[in-house]
């Protein structure tokens, strides 16, 4: 058994001046080469009237136009098929195509070259690391391997940790408890939707008590907020009698952080791949105090092929105030991602965060995990329904439920709702990204 306590000793306890450096080089080279390379890049700082030698410092790194989401779907709109003209390597270098879900519009599409995808596997080998997983672990992989970028790097990083890793592709929910069952697999990776809805359906389908029958000792959860909920967490963890861990990663600049071992209450920035710059929302104005919330910005310090440089990731995060006793010196953003700048909506002029609803729902033990909020107008006042699912034979405490429900919720998020309780498994069920938030209020504007 490989008993080091890191990946890479050296980088995960640099001390955070020298980390800087390493940033402020590499950020330097993946901005001459962007800016060399890919005429999208050139084009954007040539009108913003940067010049390849015009970063010397750290600060200077401000003066970079940012990038967003919406200027990479105008670019693969033009030619050359498929990525436009933001690709900085010749096509022939490219040996991936994937694209993202499309959950806030048109999906986008993402080119990796050889390179890139091994400092892709490479990011999710200190995450996994750092979660313990070693040569010894046989881990089970339960995600439709397709064109989404999902649980691929994780995959490869479990091989080169040198894990037994066994792909769960086309089998279905109930075969895939079964398989890792008959394994004898101690490790897995999937959405927080997913890994409460596996030890559903075990116990539902399968009369398998997941947390008695299986072997499973951790869990990396990614794709949704639920691993940085704390009730959400503890419900995955007691429904498997397994650690979970976060990570969150995007298609568009790949894995940049994650929670360890210690589970401090927030995530880790892989520092060596990724420069996170945060920002006021309303001045934009750089942030780097602990506890105040701010936009992420992010570099890919490493990424060729499409080249992320200063995105705005509309991520809403915080520094932590704290140091995490895994004794890695990557800085820590408290609590993962809070939510999205377009998220985070106004509901009767409140600041509203789907995940403290989620966070209050699943802290209630005579509640199911399914709830759904719907955000509609009623008149001129915007009105907020809760559906939430009883669990089987509770059902005289539903007074006291939802007493507690209204309660907690204007505790928690200052508002009212109103509340229906639906009996057990009648609200939908998700295989991997849950929709359970819908704005009605949007449509039509
Ligand atoms: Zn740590």
């Amino acid at each position: 058994m490989d008993e080091r306590k890191y990946w890479n000793p050296i980088l995960e306890t640099l001390p955070l001046e020298k980390m800087q450096k390493l940033q402020l080089m590499k950020f330097k080279k993946i901005f001459e080469f962007a800016y060399e390379n890919s005429p999208f890049y050139k084009r954007l700082y040539k009108d913003a009237g940067i010049e390849v030698g015009d970063i010397k410092t750290f600060e200077d790194i401000r003066k970079i136009p940012k990038v967003e989401k919406g200027m990479l779907r105008e670019v693969q709109q033009r030619e050359p098929f498929p990525y436009g003209d933001m690709l900085a390597v010749p096509i022939e270098e490219v040996s991936t195509f994937r694209q993202t879900s499309g959950t806030t519009g048109t999906p986008v599409y993402q080119a990796e070259t050889w390179q890139d995808w091994e400092c892709y596997t490479e990011c999710w080998s200190y995450i996994l690391y750092s979660q313990g997983y070693r040569n010894t672990d046989r881990v089970f992989i339960p995600f439709g391997y397709n064109i989404f970028i999902a649980f691929w790097g994780g995959h490869y990083a479990a091989e080169k940790i040198g894990c037994e890793v066994v792909p769960g592709g086309v089998l279905d929910t109930a075969a895939r408890v079964l398989k890792m069952q008959e394994l004898r697999c101690n490790a897995f990776m999937a959405t927080p939707t997913y890994v409460l809805g596996m030890a559903e359906t075990a116990r539902t389908k399968l009369g398998i008590d997941v947390a008695k029958e299986l072997q499973i000792e951790k869990i990396t959860v990614a794709g949704e907020p639920g691993g940085n909920i704390p009730t959400t967490k503890r419900r995955m963890e007691e429904a498997w009698g397994a650690k979970v861990y976060d990570h969150i990663g995007a298609t568009e600049w790949g894995a940049w952080s994650f929670e360890c071992i210690e589970q401090p209450g927030g995530l880790h920035i892989i520092e060596p791949f990724y420069l996170i710059e945060l920002e006021d929302t309303e001045t934009g104005e750089p942030i780097t105090e602990p506890g105040k919330e701010g936009k992420m910005i992010i570099t890919a310090l490493e990424q060729q092929a499409k080249p992320c440089i200063r995105f705005d990731s509309k991520d809403i995060v915080r520094w932590a105030d704290y140091q995490c006793d895994c004794g890695r010196t990557f800085r820590i953003i408290d609590g993962g991602v809070i939510g999205r700048a377009d998220d985070i909506t106004k509901v009767k002029g409140v600041l509203l965060a789907p995940t403290a609803i989620e966070d209050v729902v699943r802290s209630i033990p005579d509640l199911g995990n399914e709830y759904e909020v719907v955000v509609s107008k009623r008149g001129d006042l915007d009105d907020i329904l809760l559906k939430v699912e009883m669990l089987e034979g509770k059902e005289s405490a539903e007074d006291a439920v939802l007493a507690r429900l209204k309660d907690q919720l204007r505790l928690k998020t200052n508002l009212g709702y109103r509340i229906e309780i639906h009996p057990y498994s009648s609200l939908p069920r998700y295989d991997v990204k849950a929709k359970r938030f819908k704005d009605l209020r949007k449509k039509g504007k």
